[in-house]
């Protein structure tokens, strides 16, 4: 089988230029070594409830074109996003709005609130942050950093807010009014039905092989069924650093393990992301997976979210942007630039942190490039 492309990853990057290439008339064939298409969108239906297998995914995007682009491809619903936290036995709203600092303070004016802030940052006489730590208080005070972001952090990032660099946190927005919806942007939902289908449709008419590992096939020229496959073009999706063996060292990643259970009870939390602030508590984060789309069903389905450490075989989830693997990255980057069949693409591919509004564009960005 000829192809033009062989797109490496059936995730939103490589899905969207898969999409774009065959309007244009070429020919892509998209593989996947996962058993499933859409990447990390891939939402799975279990008891009437599509599931985030990877993670809570919100869609979010200020970019009208990007939002029309999906809407194509899905009905979104008017979900917004407005997580609970829970420090202790105590509950609050985010992100740190008006309705967070009335239930810390019991005050009710922006003034109030301001009022508190400034007197606690005052009295820290930060000049200069020199961790995590120092820049959060520096930015929203003792009781918001305390109660909020600090235990919250170190378990993001498996240390101490101590030991953390300043620059993980430039700002730290806080809202002065009573204001629970977590985004800014103009544009927001969760596709009825889930994301995979947006992916289906995305790839509908397009060959697509999943447990195929581009290592193999590229080594043997051949898919696993002995399907001989040659390509003009390679568009990759996965580790960059991978894809070179690692020959500057491996790039740095945070990974994330999720605990997925069925409860048999009909609303668990009564929300669908509830944050867990304090340290001693081991999960970041637990996701009532039915409240993204109102569900009723009789039953509901949990995931606990527990940071952890990447190494290799473990799924890459974020990649950690200090100037170490920042410069890394470049060494690799600079290898790519050279490459004249081969691109890279979206979050392990360009080794970044992007959301899903952002790989989408990027994508059309890069299509309108190639083609
Ligand atoms: C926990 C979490 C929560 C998130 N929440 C949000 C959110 O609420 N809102 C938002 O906008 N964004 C969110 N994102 C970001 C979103 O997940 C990404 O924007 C999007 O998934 C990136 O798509 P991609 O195609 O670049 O990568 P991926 O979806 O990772 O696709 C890459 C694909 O390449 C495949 N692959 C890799 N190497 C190989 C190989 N050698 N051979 C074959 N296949 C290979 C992988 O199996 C994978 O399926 C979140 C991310 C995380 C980690």
């Amino acid at each position: 089988m000829k192809y033009d492309y062989l797109i490496v990853g059936a995730g939103l990057f490589g899905a969207t230029f898969a999409y774009e290439a065959k309007k244009k008339g070429k020919k892509c064939l998209v593989i996947d070594r996962r058993d499933h298409i859409a990447g990390n969108v891939y939402t799975k239906e279990q008891s009437g409830i599509n599931v985030h297998v990877y993670g809570a995914h919100i869609f979010h995007t200020s970019n009208k074109t990007v939002w029309d682009y999906v809407n194509q491809f899905a009905e979104f619903n008017n979900y917004i996003n407005s997580p609970v936290a829970v420090y202790k036995d105590e509950l609050y709203n985010l992100p740190f709005n008006m309705n967070t600092f009335s239930k810390m303070w019991n005050i009710r004016t922006p003034q109030e609130a301001k009022d508190i802030i400034a007197k606690q940052i005052a009295d820290l006489h930060i000049t200069e942050p020199k961790n995590l730590e120092e820049q959060a208080l520096s930015l929203v005070g003792t009781d918001v950093y305390e109660k909020l972001i600090k235990g919250y952090t170190q378990k993001q990032w498996g240390r101490p807010c101590t030991e953390l660099p300043a620059f993980i946190i430039r700002r730290l927005p806080l809202r002065f009014i009573y204001d629970n919806n977590y985004f800014n942007d103009r544009y927001q939902g969760i596709p009825m039905g889930g994301y995979t289908k947006i992916v289906e449709k995305m790839l509908d008419g397009v060959d697509v092989r999943l447990n195929e590992d581009f290592f193999d096939v590229k080594k043997s020229g051949k898919l696993s069924d002995g399907t001989e496959v040659s390509y003009d073009k390679i568009l990759f999706t996965g580790q960059i650093d991978e894809y070179y063996e690692s020959k500057f060292g491996p790039l740095e990643y945070r990974s994330v393990r999720f605990e997925t259970e069925e409860l048999q009870v009909e609303n668990y939390q009564g929300n669908a992301v509830v944050n867990y602030t304090e340290y001693e508590v081991p999960y970041t984060r637990i996701i009532e997976h039915k409240h993204f789309e109102f569900g009723n069903q009789p039953t509901t389905i949990i995931s606990r979210e527990y940071s952890s450490e990447w190494k290799p075989g473990v799924e890459p989830y974020y990649p950690v942007n200090n100037e170490k693997n920042n410069a890394l990255y470049q060494q690799y980057a600079d290898l790519a630039a050279k490459e004249e069949n081969v691109i890279f693409g979206g979050r392990l591919g360009q080794y970044k942190y992007y959301d899903m509004d952002k790989v989408i564009e990027a994508a059309l960005a890069c299509v309108e490039e190639q083609l």
